[in-house]
């Protein structure tokens, strides 16, 4: 953003590969402000909505295909309480599910549409964006490690600081929530658009990544762990996909993965100002739903200081 409007922009990346490290790889770059509504803050949703428009206004592939809500006939009850929690909703009759998603009328007879909401495949998605702030004469320095302390930038303004929970030394309230998932490929089952399987204990959702494959995701663990995936959440990740569609069982595994999510004791993201020096961090479950918003309020920050608008309150000044 800072970029397209003209700024002068270095990106350090530490990665040996690219991506190898970041939470954004691993997650389900579901941009859904309404159902995250029913566990976060109203804010999270406003902000969301907004975030939406910037999107698409920046990635026009984002696909913006509703999600659908389903629970098992055992667990109505979540479905009636995931309903009251939320906005942005219609509830769809067996026929209006057999018309928009064939594949899951078979098992559900009913779900919540929330027509608005969107999703993208997450490394074509950050492709294009690193593509898009390269054509906007930003400039990509890969490899190179900036830390806290002894950072490579000395040329610049401001250095923003938006290395996950990577910058957990210099943000001691950060933690981090492990997530799990599991890659599939269906020629089976065809899925439109991101699926949420209500469960009292282990909620979990498919989103479909093109070409027949699918994201199961994902686990919420209080850890920073990076390593493998654990038996247990091996199984619900798959329990699940079977409950979406018992033609999962034929799919393909094409891998499992883990990722870790920066968050604050309040699970709301933070923009900390420190002299020259901003951290952008705390993203949650949010990172896809929030980082338009977050880049476009620094980016305001940048050019108008402390006059800058807050609505979302989210501007920490540290000095
Ligand atoms: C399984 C899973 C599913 C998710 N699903 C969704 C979803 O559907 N929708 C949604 O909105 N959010 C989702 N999230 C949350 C989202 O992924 C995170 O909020 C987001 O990725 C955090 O982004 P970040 O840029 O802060 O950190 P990261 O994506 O981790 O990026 C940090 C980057 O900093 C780099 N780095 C680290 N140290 C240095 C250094 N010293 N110098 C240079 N570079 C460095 C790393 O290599 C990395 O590339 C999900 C998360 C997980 C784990």
């Amino acid at each position: 953003m800072l970029a397209q409007r003209g700024h002068r922009v270095q990106l350090v990346e530490t990665a040996p590969r690219l991506f190898e490290h970041a939470a954004s790889y691993r997650a389900g770059a579901m941009i859904a402000p309404y159902c995250e509504a029913e566990a976060a803050e109203a804010v999270v949703q406003q902000a969301g909505l907004e975030a939406l428009r910037l999107w698409q206004a920046v990635l026009p592939e984002l696909a913006v295909n509703g999600t659908l809500v389903v629970a098992a006939p055992r667990d109505q009850g979540e479905l009636q309480r995931f309903k009251r929690l939320t906005q942005g909703h219609e509830t769809l009759t067996h026929k209006d599910l057999q018309a928009l998603e064939p594949d899951l009328a078979g098992q559900f007879a009913t779900a919540l549409f929330y027509r608005e909401e969107g999703h993208l495949s997450p490394g074509p998605a950050m492709r294009r964006l690193i593509a898009t702030f390269k054509a906007h004469g930003g400039e990509f320095i890969e490899r190179v490690e900036a830390d806290g302390c002894n950072d490579v930038l000395t040329d610049g303004d401001y250095i923003l600081d938006c290395r996950g929970i990577f910058a957990k030394k210099q943000l001691p309230d950060l933690r981090g929530v492990r997530g799990e998932l599991v890659y599939i490929r269906s020629r089976e089952v065809t899925l439109r658009r991101p699926v949420r399987l209500l469960h009292p204990r282990f909620p979990l959702y498919i989103v479909p990544h093109g070409k027949g494959t699918y994201m199961v995701g994902a686990t919420m663990i209080e850890s920073e762990a990076e390593g493998p995936v654990t038996l247990r959440s091996a199984l619900q990740l798959l329990s699940a996909a079977y409950a979406v569609h018992p033609a999962f069982a034929e799919a393909e595994i094409c891998g499992f993965a883990s990722g870790v999510r920066p968050a604050f004791p309040d699970n709301l993201p933070k923009i900390i100002v420190r002299g020259n020096y901003i951290h952008i961090n705390g993203l949650y479950r949010h990172g896809f739903l929030l980082a338009p918003v977050l880049a476009r309020q620094v980016a305001d920050f940048i050019e108008q200081g402390r006059a800058v608008s807050d609505p979302y309150h989210w501007i920490k000044y540290e000095e």
